[in-house]
């Protein structure tokens, strides 16, 4: 049974992340693969052991505070799982807290997890708009369409690497020059949407680490994905005329 694991989803789901939740679990059972969504709750216990996909979504400066104490509890559960090539998607607020701290507009600091070396102090200014960004993922470029709205503005560790290059939109701290992390399956990035059902290759590529995990097939049966990509095109064109 593949197991998704969202962490806390219900604080840090902002700008519908949770439908990345969704678009895992679905394009599992398309392929007729046993899975099952275990949401994990403020006050419960990551088994590493019980996680084939880690998610982790957005969430406003006040909602990460409630959540970071909880969370670095998990740090041990979390890197275990990582070693045992759990993938992980962090998303914005979820992304910062991979990192050691989020220090919020008044100065506000909200420790992370330090899983990842990274760091983040928010900006005057938000960072919002539609996003096209060029990853290279599984030996492919991609571009990965969807939105951004943030205040941070993160620096990634001289041994970080971005997850990629953003074309139209901010990036990690509004200069476009990276966009969110990559340390191997662990993902962390600023783009809401939610992200997953218009970047279906990267849905299935977190599935397929998670079937490698779980001991199944990660040669994944190829989806009729022309909506998707039809939604995707649809981003990009927006994306490409929109002026910020
Ligand atoms: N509160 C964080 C920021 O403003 C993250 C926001 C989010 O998750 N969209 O940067």
């Amino acid at each position: 049974m593949l197991r998704i694991v969202p962490i806390y989803p219900e604080l840090l789901s902002i700008y519908a992340d949770r439908g990345n939740v969704r678009v895992l679990a679905q394009r599992a059972r398309w392929r007729g693969l046993p899975v099952e969504v275990v949401p994990l709750g403020l006050g419960e216990e990551l088994d590493p052991a019980a996680a084939d996909v880690i998610l982790i979504g957005g969430g406003q400066d006040r909602d990460q505070a409630l959540v970071a104490e909880a969370l670095i509890a998990q740090t041990p559960a979390l890197r275990s799982a990582i070693a045992d090539g759990v993938p992980v998607l962090a998303v914005c607020g979820g992304f910062q807290l991979l990192g050691h701290r989020y220090v919020d507009q008044s100065g506000r600091e909200t420790p992370g997890t330090g899983l990842v070396d990274l760091e983040t102090h928010a900006g005057t200014r938000r960072i919002i708009g539609n996003v096209l960004v060029d990853v290279r993922l599984g030996g492919e470029v991609h571009t990965m369409v969807g939105f951004e709205n943030h205040a941070g503005r993160t620096r990634l560790g001289a041994g970080v690497t971005p997850f990629g290059r953003p074309k139209v939109g901010g990036g990690n701290d509004g200069d476009g020059l990276a966009e969110g992390c990559r340390v191997d399956r662990v993902i962390g990035t600023y783009v809401h949407g939610p992200l997953l059902p218009k970047n279906p290759w990267l849905a299935d590529q977190l599935l397929s680490w998670a079937c490698q995990h779980r001991g199944l097939d990660p040669v994944l049966e190829t989806l009729d994905d022309r909506l998707e990509a039809a939604a995707a095109e649809t981003a990009m064109r927006i994306a490409r005329t929109e002026s910020r």
